[in-house]
């Protein structure tokens, strides 16, 4: 039972939800204290920071940075009490962003070779913010062009590496993203480590890149992650003299 939710998303970038309505969400479930961590973008906050005071919750401003980590690994940085105002962080965050729209160019490309046409306008239309286009647009648009018959299986055919739709993308180092959450005010956090399907050694190693780069926290507790993965990771968040996030 936890009151405090340190990661979602807004329609800003990915979410379904605007962010005042995901805000409404949050306070509906009693939860205290929030904060809203688009990814590479800022654009929510102000709405979703409002909202928050208007309901009485605790609101952090938040961001999710996507990282490529040694050479190949795409990682999820997360910052927490960032200024979006801060330019090093804006100019970061937008150079990620100019990377998207090429990115997804290609994805519709590569789907087309596989007969599935108009992939790319078709994700361009279930997205609210054009410069945030991601897998997870090709992915809605895949189910509701009847194409696929969820999300979890378009990402398993079609928007995973080695599989036909997906487009491998240089993003942020792992020293740049903690730096810019840093000089922004902010505290980053290693996101749903679960995810990465990291062994021992390579989650190690992703631990002392970030601490070196001067990341501070760890999330424990993730939509992403089983009761075990909870357990698993604050262990880790303690022998490595982490903070734990939620
Ligand atoms: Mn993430």
């Amino acid at each position: 039972m936890s009151s405090i939710d340190l990661h979602f998303h807004s329609n800003a970038s990915d979410g379904a939800l605007a962010p005042a309505e995901v805000i409404a969400r949050a306070a509906e479930r009693e939860a205290t204290l929030v904060a809203l961590t688009d990814h590479d973008c800022t654009n929510g906050l102000a709405e979703a920071r409002a909202s928050a005071l208007e309901l009485g919750l605790g609101f952090l401003n938040g961001v999710e940075v996507s990282v490529t980590w040694s050479g190949k690994h795409t990682v999820h940085i997360v910052g927490l009490g960032i200024d979006p105002s801060n330019a090093v962080l804006a100019a970061g965050l937008q150079s990620i962003r100019d990377g998207r729209v090429n990115r997804a160019r290609e994805m519709g490309e590569s789907l087309a070779k596989i007969g599935i046409a108009g992939a790319f306008d078709g994700a361009m239309a279930v997205c609210d913010n054009p410069e945030m286009i991601g897998r997870t647009h090709f992915a809605r648009f895949l189910v509701a062009s009847g194409e696929v018959k969820d999300v979890r299986t378009v990402f398993r055919k079609y928007l995973t590496p080695g599989k036909p739709g997906y487009v491998p993308h240089q993003w942020a180092s792992l020293a740049d993203a903690v730096g810019w959450i840093c000089a922004a005010g902010g505290m980053a956090v290693i996101a749903h480590p679960g995810r990465y399907d990291f062994g021992r050694t390579l989650t190690e190693r992703l631990i002392l890149d970030f601490k070196d780069a001067g990341g501070e926290g760890i999330e424990v507790a993730s939509g992403s992650h089983s009761l075990d993965d909870r357990h698993k990771y604050a262990l880790i968040a303690q022998r490595y003299g982490l903070y734990a996030s939620a």
